[in-house]
């Protein structure tokens, strides 16, 4: 039996103040000290339990942090206020004035806006490359590359990355590689493949309810603590902390992210191989047409499924937005962004998520205007789904490309 997630998040049992059930969670923002002395202590270098101000760390936040880190077999985690937290503060950490970063050319558009507009206003400037092309890849590396960046499966095109080959590539070139795991939480371990930081949005299927806004940060213990560092440490000076009652819901939530992928997983392989069936051109990693399906197959841990994201090309974006509004209406779920909730959501991520990435670096890369992003929800009875998706694609006039509906 291989690494198993659920079974490493399962076996984290931490007991209330009472012995309940759930952790206690902790209403302060600091912490009484028995001496002067200790007190001076903690701020030179961290103690096992002890706490010094919760915007460096807290109970809470360390419980979920620490079944974090057993998820992704990581030595230690910090949890932040958003996934654009723990991005940002991890590029602070590995980088300084000079340095530059290497990047999957289709990534989340908040992580694209940041590296090409805010980051290089610090001196930190990024190459965007398409990470299947090794040779392009190796050539965009420098001296100054400190970071090698991908997503695991990439938004919204749904790329997998070969995270073996970009380990080797980054540490034959003293970088290190940070995975963005958001899309394949449990189904892939990216350390586990050679990467030296994970970092997560919780906000998406690790939480699941679309309730709040979180991030995460798994590393080896060291690189954790210089995140935290108090003198010099981005998390830590620039201050994206989670609140601790979030962090317990999150908690919570995780126990049965499992559970929850499996069924993401199995609708969403329905639709897709249903959608291609009728011909449509569909991106879904567990589709065998899919270029990388053998990749991720080799990747992942068995029993998660493929994920809940698939994408649908509509043809144009007049089309798009017809289906969209035809399937809100028939509820097949909502127009929104974000992802990894129960119900189904959709979205162009030409004109919202990925809207801040150039149009002509969205065509070149495949990321068409009649694109429409699917997070697949958890819906009991998905052939009913799917007859209502076929209905409105007839009403919105959506032709196959492949080939003639029949
Ligand atoms: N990474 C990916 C792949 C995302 O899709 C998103 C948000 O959509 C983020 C990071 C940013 O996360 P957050 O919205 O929690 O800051």
């Amino acid at each position: 039996m291989g690494f198993n997630p659920a079974s490493r998040v399962q076996d984290y049992l931490v007991f209330g103040e009472f012995g309940d059930v759930n952790p206690s969670i902790t209403d302060s923002s600091t912490y009484t000290f028995l001496s002067p002395e200790r007190m001076a202590e903690l701020f030179e270098h961290e103690i096992e339990g002890c706490f010094l101000y919760s915007r460096h760390f807290n109970p809470t936040n360390k419980y979920l942090a620490s079944a974090l880190a057993r998820m992704e077999d990581g030595e230690a985690a910090q949890v932040m206020a958003s996934g654009m937290g723990a991005i940002s503060t991890t590029l602070m950490t590995l980088c300084s004035a000079g340095d530059e970063i290497v990047c999957g050319r289709t990534i989340y558009g908040g992580t694209y806006a940041l590296l090409k507009n805010l980051l290089p206003r610090f001196g930190v400037n990024a190459r965007f490359v398409d990470l299947c092309d090794h040779d392009a890849l190796r050539a965009a590396m420098t001296p100054r590359t400190r970071v090698l960046y991908c997503e695991s499966l990439s938004n919204p095109l749904l790329e997998v990355s070969d995270l073996p080959a970009l380990a080797a590539i980054a540490h034959e070139n003293g970088a290190r590689l940070v995975v963005d795991n958001t899309f394949t939480p449990m189904i892939v371990s990216p350390l586990r493949h050679g990467a030296d930081v994970v970092v997560h949005s919780l906000t998406k299927f690790v939480n699941g309810t679309s309730d709040c806004v979180a991030g995460c940060v798994v590393s080896s213990r060291e690189f954790i603590a210089r995140l935290n560092d108090i003198n010099a440490g981005p998390s830590m000076l620039l201050g994206p902390v989670l609140d601790s009652t979030r962090a317990a819901s999150i908690l919570k939530n995780l126990h049965s992210l499992h559970i929850r992928l499996r069924q993401h997983g199995a609708n969403a392989l329905y639709l897709a191989s249903r959608l291609e069936g009728l011909g449509y051109t569909v991106h879904y990693p567990g589709l065998a047409s899919h270029p990388q399906h053998g990749l991720l197959g080799r990747l992942m841990n068995p029993g998660y499924g493929w994920g809940g994201m698939l994408t649908l090309d509509a043809g144009d974006l007049a089309t798009a937005n017809r289906l969209m509004t035809l399937m809100q209406r028939e509820q097949v779920g909502y127009l929104a962004v974000s992802l990894g909730y129960f119900k189904t959501l959709f979205t162009t991520p030409g004109h919202s998520t990925s809207s801040e990435i150039p149009l002509e670096e969205r065509e070149a890369a495949g990321l068409h205007e009649g694109l429409i992003r699917f997070s697949i929800g958890l819906d009991e009875d998905i052939a009913e789904t799917m007859a209502r998706i076929d209905r409105c694609l007839v009403e919105a006039g959506a032709r196959p490309v492949g080939r003639a509906r029949t």
